[in-house]
């Protein structure tokens, strides 16, 4: 199935839910949006009023905000995929529980593995706890992290920088590390790859490696 099926089928799954108590106060689910062939997934905490109002993740406040980052990368929001560590709307915002964490994980399973990202931008403590536990974000964010098969590139709640005016900067520094932080993921993705076929193939040509700082360079990938 190709990702773009999945991440339909997970979106009407995740818009009929009842897993877990946060279906009873919601008006929309949330189940996440953007490209399918994306290669970078970020994932957000949970939806907010805004989100709740409109079935759509970061539109908020915190929303401007992230495309504002994304922007001066030269990207938009429709060439990433973005989702929640849960996809219905906390009470006033709330922090999710853990048995609403482990209740929504299954779809953000299934989009993760449909998309299968070179690299994953955790947003805040809960979506860095997913993929690296007990790390502590002021001493992790901005840089690549390996967990298992994926890349995670931990960075600050944009909501975090609305209330707090020196994470906006930590922020904008941030992510200016993301598009070389993609090159590093999928040379390391490529190298993999070459090592586990080396014993029944040739040596690939060398490919020219676009340089982190041209902003030409494609979110895409490659069929695989
Ligand atoms: N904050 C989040 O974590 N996710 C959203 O979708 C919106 C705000
Ligand atoms: Fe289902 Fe997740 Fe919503 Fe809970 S938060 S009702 S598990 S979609």
């Amino acid at each position: 199935m190709g990702a773009e099926t999945v991440l339909t089928a997970v979106a009407s799954e995740v818009r009929a839910c009842t897993r877990c108590p946060l279906h009873r106060g919601r008006t929309q689910a949330v189940p996440g949006e953007g490209n399918p062939i994306s290669d970078v997934l970020l994932v957000g905490e949970g939806p907010g009023a805004r989100e709740d109002a409109t079935g759509r993740p970061f539109v908020g406040p915190a929303g401007q905000l992230l495309n504002e980052l994304l922007g001066t990368l030269g990207w938009a929001r429709e060439d990433v995929f973005i989702a929640n560590v849960v996809k219905c709307r906390p009470p006033g915002n709330r922090d999710p529980e853990p048995e609403e964490i482990s209740a929504c994980s299954g779809y953000l399973d299934r989009q993760e593995s449909a998309l299968d990202p070179a690299v994953i931008v955790t947003l805040g403590r809960h979506s860095l706890q997913r993929y690296l536990p007990g790390a502590r974000i002021s001493s992790v964010h901005g840089q690549l992290h390996r967990s298992g098969s994926r890349f995670i590139f931990p960075m600050y709640h944009p909501a975090a920088a609305l209330h707090q005016a020196s994470l906006r900067e930590t922020l904008f520094a941030d992510i200016r590390g993301l598009p070389a932080a993609l090159l590093a993921a999928r040379q390391a993705f490529e190298a993999e790859r070459a090592a586990s076929v080396q014993e029944t193939t040739p040596e690939p040509e060398p490919e020219l490696v676009p340089s982190p700082d041209d902003q030409q360079m494609t979110l895409f990938q490659e069929p695989r």
